[in-house]
């Protein structure tokens, strides 16, 4: 069963030179639920601010034992169908730029090219003392070194790869420091609550919207400003807006279209029914 697809929707697509800005809503289907939209519950810990992070030894102990349980679900979610689709239609012209707001590398694993992770991605820490990055999968084996006795129930996953636990699951947990330096300040390499994407990385995307001649929002509800302004900055310039997502976005008001779609379906038939109207 298929619905049909919205023609201003593949008019708009079809036209080329696309912009994508992803979130949350279209690693759903990679079983990466997404907490503010209809398809996940809310967490029940507020998420790890940067300051907090930063701030206290115990909070960095708690943050690693929830996001060591996690990375176990986010290193093995696979690309879905809409990923494919996107990198699909990067492939045949019609995308021109991909922004996304998802820290699971999905787009990238799907085959696409060139994409800006606005809040970075989940499979690099890097060392708030002495600034190394290194890799996520090596930071992953020291700690199953260090943590072989330590197991927890995992209630849920968060799409930063944060779990909800209880804190008396926590006991028992022994992080790991930076490989270098051995600093305890060592951090995912995204982008935390309480904390700025950097400028230059900003104004990539908005070079990026700029240049595109529509902007495609994908399963975002466009609550964070960090996705938002490009929305805004596009509509400022009168570059038609395309929203689909499950669910109403901050961003509604200024789409030329809205649709209410499962991604994964309306991706790949917009990438299957792809007939170039320009050379
Ligand atoms: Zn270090």
């Amino acid at each position: 069963m298929t619905a049909a697809l919205d023609p201003q929707l593949r008019e708009l697509v079809h036209a080329g030179g696309v912009v994508v800005l992803s979130g949350a809503g279209l690693s759903t289907e990679s079983g990466i639920p997404d907490y503010r939209g209809p398809s996940g519950s809310l967490r029940r810990h507020a998420p790890m601010t940067y300051q907090a992070f930063v701030g206290s030894e115990q909070a960095r102990r708690r943050y690693w034992a929830r996001s060591y349980l996690g990375w176990r679900q986010i290193a093995h979610a696979r690309p879905n169908a809409g990923h494919h689709a996107v990198a699909e239609l990067q492939e045949g012209g019609v995308v021109g730029g991909i922004i996304t707001q998802n820290v699971d590398g999905l787009h990238q694993a799907a085959g696409a090219s060139g994409v800006v992770e606005l809040h970075g991605g989940l499979d690099l820490v890097v060392c708030l003392t002495c600034g190394i990055r290194d890799t996520r999968a090596r930071m992953d084996e020291r700690l199953n070194e260090a943590n072989v006795d330590f197991v927890a129930h995992v209630s849920r996953i968060n799409p930063d790869g944060d779990v909800e636990l209880a804190d008396d699951e926590l006991d028992g947990f022994v992080p790991v420091g930076c490989a270098y330096c051995t600093s305890d300040l060592i951090k995912p390499d995204v982008v935390f609550f309480g904390e700025n994407v950097p400028r230059g990385r900003v104004d990539t995307c908005y070079a990026l919207v700029e240049a595109g001649r529509s902007l495609l929002v994908l399963g975002s509800s466009l609550t964070v400003m960090s996705g938002l302004r490009f929305v805004r900055r596009a509509a400022a310039l009168g570059i038609p807006i395309a929203i689909v997502n499950l669910g109403p976005t901050r961003g509604d008001e200024l789409a030329t279209v809205k649709v209410e779609a499962p991604l994964g379906e309306l991706l790949s038939e917009l990438a299957a029914n792809y007939l170039p109207t320009s050379a």
